[in-house]
């Protein structure tokens, strides 16, 4: 019976959101509870230990997982050193494997360290030696040089808004098992692109990026293609790695992977143009919801909580009460003294309160507002994905027609269960707010009559000029005029 290590680490970080991620904003699994508790989830770890026990004769060597509830700003120095620490503590415990398939969103970062995947993955080759190691990662990655030289293959997702987590955890569980006994000899090819994308044409279903990952599947389904994928990193994750990648791993081809690789990087980097955000000023997008009969969508992809961000932006309810929106609205706040305030006043209080900018007052300033407290709650819920979120406590606030769910800590409002659990149906509304960039999609297209990708600031904007980068490999499209990719756009 062979035996293969499995780890998880996992946090996206929005390294201008000014409140830092901590310990304690990480779930932890040690041994058993990794398997017992994400064997189901719709994640990466669920679908490998899936194959894993199909597979009937792999003993999983469960360690330790450890994965943030919520994205947030970049991790506190001496909670990364502790996460860091103990995960690898577990590994060397269990260090006697044949292979290990490890999980890891890859745009993790902390105060002082752009590349913490880096050395997570050093720790764990340096504690196993030189067995077989596969990552699977998101798309939205942030790769370093160390972490491919410490794996065999990275696996990335395929879809975007991202709904194949356990597909991709299949799939890397499956290119491990071919190296460790299908005799498979993994040879990778890297091209980095100078490149930060966003905007409608990434969705996969609809968007020129789908083609470009039919192409990486089309690879992986090929004799001797062993992974394909293509990471555009997460554009607020600002660390020396931050750009696109294609990678590509063969069986014992290094010319093709390279081939292939490049292929796709001409691909991306042709229509790099495509890859720019449109959005929608704020005034428009009020007016848009006004004329709009049925439910409309505003997308808040510059306070998403799934990117990165604080979850503080007042932007859009300043928007629709300055414009006099006339319908009824369904916003999420994070807003942690309003919370108590409310708490502290009750069910069925009305009360003045400030609204927003609690924790990115550079950005936002509160709202000073008369609000009626509907609800209270202790903002324990379990996300459509099936991954519980600890939202804090919550209220949800009634000023004039309008309901705002305000949450103590972030929390991702990307489906419909967030507001479903604080007794808030999205369809009772004519308009709703989604912090989130595209993965709203997933559960609203077909409840929406319009979506709106609106601009307003934030520390996730897709209007990524606005940004304040110092740390992304430069110049880069489309920060950058004139860019030239290190790679030929032509065969010689
Ligand atoms: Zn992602």
């Amino acid at each position: 019976m062979k035996r293969i290590l499995m780890a998880v680490c996992k946090q996206e970080v929005g390294s201008f959101n000014p409140k830092p991620t901590q310990y304690t904003d990480f779930e932890i699994r040690r041994g058993a509870a990794l398997i017992e508790d994400l064997r189901a989830a719709n994640t990466t770890t669920g679908g490998a230990i899936e194959v894993f026990t199909e597979h009937g004769n792999i003993e999983i060597v469960p360690t330790y997982a450890a994965w943030a509830r919520t994205t947030g700003g970049l991790v506190v120095q001496q909670d990364l050193d502790r996460l860091v620490d103990e995960l690898l503590a577990e590994v060397r415990a269990n260090a006697e494997v044949d292979g290990a398939c490890i999980s890891m969103h890859g745009a993790m970062a902390s105060e002082e360290e752009g590349d913490p995947e880096g050395r997570v993955l050093a720790g764990i080759r340096e504690a196993i030696g030189d067995v077989p190691l596969v990552a699977n990662l998101d798309l939205h990655a942030v790769v370093s040089q160390r972490m491919v030289d410490m794996t065999d293959a990275l696996v990335l997702l395929h879809t975007y808004p991202h709904v194949d987590m356990r597909q991709t955890g299949q799939r890397s569980a499956k290119v491990l098992l071919e190296i460790m006994e299908g005799g498979a000899k993994p040879t990778s090819a890297r091209v980095q692109i100078p490149l930060l994308a966003r905007g409608d044409q990434l969705i996969t279903a609809t968007g020129k990026f789908g083609e470009a990952l039919v192409i990486c599947q089309e690879i992986e389904a090929s004799e001797g293609g062993l992974a394909a994928g293509i990471n555009i990193g997460n554009p607020f994750t600002d660390t020396p790695d931050l750009q696109s990648n294609i990678f590509v791993t063969t069986d014992n081809d290094p010319e093709r992977a390279e081939k292939e690789a490049l292929r796709l990087a001409r691909f991306m980097w042709q229509h790099r143009e495509l890859f720019v955000a449109d959005l929608t000023s704020l005034e428009k997008a009020v007016q848009l919801a006004e004329a709009t009969d049925g439910l409309t969508v505003f997308s808040d992809a510059a306070d998403s909580t799934a990117s990165g961000a604080s979850g503080d932006s007042n932007a859009i309810f300043r928007g629709l009460l300055d414009h006099n929106y006339s319908k009824k609205a369904l916003l999420p706040l994070v807003d942690a003294a309003a919370v108590a305030k409310a708490h502290a006043a009750g069910v069925g209080a009305t009360l003045s309160l400030d609204l927003g900018g609690s924790i990115d007052p550079a950005r936002f300033t509160p709202l000073s507002l008369a609000v009626y407290v509907q609800t209270l709650s202790d903002g324990n819920f379990t996300y459509e994905g099936g991954l519980p979120a600890e939202a804090g406590r919550t209220a949800v606030l009634i000023h004039r027609q309008h309901a705002i769910l305000v949450t103590e800590h972030i929390a991702a409002s990307v489906g419909l269960r967030i507001f479903q659990a604080h007794g808030l149906e999205p369809t009772d509304y004519d308009l709703v707010v989604c912090k989130s960039p595209n993965g709203f999609r997933v559960h609203y297209e077909a409840l929406a009559t319009r979506i709106v990708a609106v601009d307003v600031p934030g520390s996730t904007s897709a209007n990524l000029k606005s940004l304040p980068y110092t740390q992304c490999v430069r110049p880069i499209f489309p920060l950058d005029e004139d860019v030239v990719p290190p790679f030929a756009l032509e065969d010689e």
